[in-house]
């Protein structure tokens, strides 16, 4: 798929632009598929570069103009590149300015930028389009004005995006994912050290997104008690252990246990779905190394009984999907994706039984919600990449 939208995006810039584009970038959308609210506890997430993403065409302008346009909703923006601002009338364009700022900032450029980019994900729907609209735009842009950035640098750009210009707070695993995807494998992220490794997970592998369209109010508030519990247990246990703790990432589930009786209930809950969730991590790259795909699905099933029971971040929607999908014949795993209360559940099938799988959950959600749910086919794929000129 990932070279479909090429040749007519680049058709589509010289009729934009009256110029044909000079440079041109690709980066996929990411899903979770193990190692759910991890990240800021320092510790490991498996996901996957899934095969859709965003092309970014780009070339310099003749003066000191920046014109970037959307090419999925036909919008344009120009500004100089002297002055790069935020608009929150034109939020989408605020993924590229935040990208662009720090560029153009080092490079002190004497010309502005043409770009149209495009994508196949579907936005806010838990696939990360946003990380790719930056990794795309960033890849193009670090080469467009001559100044290379390792993975891990375009990943940090990415999230500072986000957090200056678009106003969302987020980890890295986005970025990082898109980046870092390769075909056929998931990849590994330590958030401490921020190592990052691919598992590979052979071709009888695929996953469906299963997005159940619903948000549930409050999930700031619930975000933020979910990361003061975190920090009270890693408090409690800094004090009580004889070796170091910075966060729940330090405290293994031999620890855990001896001492969660003197934890107040609720916090001892929520330490137990992180540091349980980092041993499912760890445990299920093994799995796949041995080739165990029905023992790894088993543990996304686990992580989903302690998002449900102990993280307490699923919902009736996501429990119903999960529920189905232990029915479902064919299906290794199935679990909630992403922060929860609502949103996205990825389960864990063979390719040849993806869509008769997706029609069964479908009618099954259909049939107790009244309502649809948006399921789509996801092959791990390579990650962000130039594609020749
Ligand atoms: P997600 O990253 O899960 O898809 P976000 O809310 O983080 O959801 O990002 C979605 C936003 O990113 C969109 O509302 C839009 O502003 C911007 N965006 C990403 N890709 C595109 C695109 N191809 N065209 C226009 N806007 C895009
Ligand atoms: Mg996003």
């Amino acid at each position: 798929m990932s070279n479909d939208l090429y040749p007519d995006l680049a058709t589509r810039f010289i009729k934009r632009f009256g110029t044909p584009h000079t440079i041109a970038a690709y980066a996929p959308g990411r899903v979770e598929v193990l190692g759910n609210h991890t990240d800021y506890n320092e510790g490991f997430v498996l996901s996957a570069a899934i095969d859709a993403g965003t092309w970014c065409l780009a070339t310099p302008s003749p003066d000191l103009q920046c014109r970037i346009a959307a090419g999925d909703i036909e919008q344009e923006v120009a500004f100089p590149v002297t002055d790069i601002r935020a608009d929150r009338k034109t939020p989408w364009a605020n993924y590229v300015k935040g990208m662009l700022a720090p560029i153009v900032k080092q490079a002190n450029p004497a010309h502005g930028v043409r770009i149209l980019f495009q994508s196949t994900i579907p936005l806010g729907a838990g696939l990360s389009s946003s990380a790719a609209l930056e990794i795309a735009s960033g890849l193009a842009l670090t080469t467009l004005y001559g100044i290379p950035r390792s993975k891990l640098e375009l990943a940090r750009m990415g999230q500072a995006a986000e957090h200056e210009y678009a106003g969302a707070k987020c980890g890295l695993l986005d970025q990082i994912s898109s980046l870092f995807g390769k075909a056929h494998a998931l990849v590994r992220t330590d958030f401490r050290s921020l190592e990052v490794t691919t598992v590979p997970a052979g071709d009888a592998t695929c996953f469906l997104m299963c997005n159940t369209r619903v948000k549930h109010s409050l999930v700031d508030s619930e975000y933020n008690e979910r990361r003061a519990r975190c920090e009270e247990a890693a408090a409690f246990f800094a004090k009580i252990l004889s070796h170091p703790v910075q966060a729940l990432r330090d405290v293994s589930w031999t620890e855990f246990e001896a001492h969660r009786a003197a934890m107040h209930p609720v916090t001892a809950r929520r330490a137990a779905h992180v540091i349980g969730e980092n041993e499912r991590v760890l445990k299920g790259q093994r799995l796949l190394k041995d080739h165990d795909l029905a023992g790894f699905g088993a543990l996304m099933f686990e992580s989903h009984e302690s998002s449900r029971t102990q993280f307490e971040n699923s919902c009736p929607e996501l429990d119903a999907i999960v529920e189905s999908a232990r029915t479902i014949p064919g299906i290794r795993g199935a679990r909630l994706s992403g922060g929860g209360f609502g949103g996205s559940a990825v389960i864990l099938c063979h390719p040849q039984d993806a869509s008769r799988i997706g029609q069964q959950l479908a009618s099954q959600y259909e049939a107790r919600f009244s309502k649809t749910p948006e399921i789509r086919v996801i092959t791990p794929s390579d990650g962000a990449r130039l594609l020749p000129g």
